[in-house]
């Protein structure tokens, strides 16, 4: 059976084609828009348009064939949406989009709201870099504002000699520099709002990064209830303060007991992967019903489990363990730092 309803997503990479199937599950036609052509949301769309995120007119075909856009990825251009959300309801909105494409805007949105997040500066120029650490005496982190993930876009400055390194006679992109934290452990949280505001929200899930990339996410943590509670209330304020609808990942650093926000991602995130084995519903399956107006489903954990990465390589002794569910996502080229699959190794919970 067809629902006869259409989902465009931006994107084609393998959030979306995750998304197409727990869409295509639910009867949904699918329709892809991204500019590769191996991509591997393809694999599974219904139709794919080839196109780039700029071109406007590509773009604005596409959304008239759709009954309803959503996104896997945030830097997306909004003028670009801007035209689109004319024609067609964009979930979750530009305006959550808008906050999380740029770091700065990001934490100052969360500051606004009361929520903690490391300390930053607005960096305009190498001599702001300067004047900052000699203030501060101490490292930092220089981030773009827009366009990093995966620790893209990120370099850590201790001294005059890193500026020079870095920056010496090369132009510089708007940035923020961030007090380096050293934090206990880095958690994150998947959560789904509808458009009657009904909130559903996964257990907290720990994550080890390597270079600024997720390798694994552990459920459960052996955080206290009362952070794991804490972490929940401040997703719901975020998504209640948006009005969003669809899911939301939030990564939080947890120090001293108290909890950071580093990063909001308004769409499925890598850090729930696991969620489509270990848990009753799938962060894929929620972001589908709560954009299509369907109940949300349970949350409840049912395994505990780890999701590995598998990071420039689709071979690895834990793709043939028993208990693996493996996924590979079809991409053409292994590269080195590339997320190519990912493995959800399960067992009973408390066991
Ligand atoms: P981001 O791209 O901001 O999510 O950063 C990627 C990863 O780099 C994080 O998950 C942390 O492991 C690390 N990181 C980012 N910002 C900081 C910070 N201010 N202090 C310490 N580690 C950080």
């Amino acid at each position: 059976m067809r629902l006869n309803k259409t989902i465009g997503i931006l994107g084609g990479g393998q959030l979306a084609k995750m998304l197409a199937i727990a869409a295509a599950n639910l009867g949904f036609n699918i329709n892809i828009y991204c500019p590769d052509r191996d991509c591997p949301a393809a694999q599974v769309a219904s139709k794919v348009i080839f196109g780039n995120y700029d071109d406007s007119d590509n773009l604005v075909a596409f959304a008239k064939n759709v009954d309803i856009l959503t996104y896997e990825f945030e830097n997306i251009d909004t003028k670009a949406l801007e035209e689109l959300d004319q024609q067609v309801e964009i979930r979750p909105s530009i305006k959550a989009l808008k906050i999380s494409q740029d770091r700065y805007t990001e934490k100052s949105y969360l500051n606004s709201l009361g929520i903690k997040t490391t300390q930053f500066y607005k960096i305009d120029s190498v001599a702001d870099i300067e004047k900052l650490l000699n203030r501060l005496k101490k490292p930092i982190l220089i981030k773009t504002r827009r366009l990093g993930y995966d620790g893209k876009g990120q370099v850590l400055i201790k001294n005059q000699d890193d500026i020079n390194k870095y920056f010496l006679g090369k132009s510089l992109a708007p940035s923020i520099a961030e007090e380096v934290i050293s934090f206990d452990r880095e958690l994150s949280i998947i959560i789904v709002r509808d458009k009657k505001g009904n909130i559903k929200a996964f257990e907290p899930g720990e994550n080890v990064h390597e270079h600024g990339i997720l390798l694994t996410t552990t459920l459960p943590t052996s955080t206290s209830e009362v952070l794991k509670n804490n972490a929940t209330i401040i997703a719901k304020k975020i998504v209640n303060d948006l009005g969003y609808i669809g899911v939301m990942g939030v990564e939080f650093f947890l120090k001293e007991q108290g909890l950071y926000v580093n990063e909001i991602a308004p769409r499925v995130h890598n850090s729930g992967h696991w969620t489509m084995d270990g848990s009753y519903s799938s962060q894929f399956q929620q972001h589908i019903r709560a954009i299509m107006d369907l109940p949300l489903l349970s949350t409840e954990r049912h395994s505990d489990v780890i999701m590995y990465n598998l990071i420039g390589t689709v071979t690895s002794n834990l793709v043939n363990n028993e208990l693996a569910k493996v996924y590979i996502y079809g991409k053409k080229d292994v590269l080195p730092g590339r997320k190519m699959g990912h493995v959800n190794l399960i067992k009973k919970k408390g066991s």
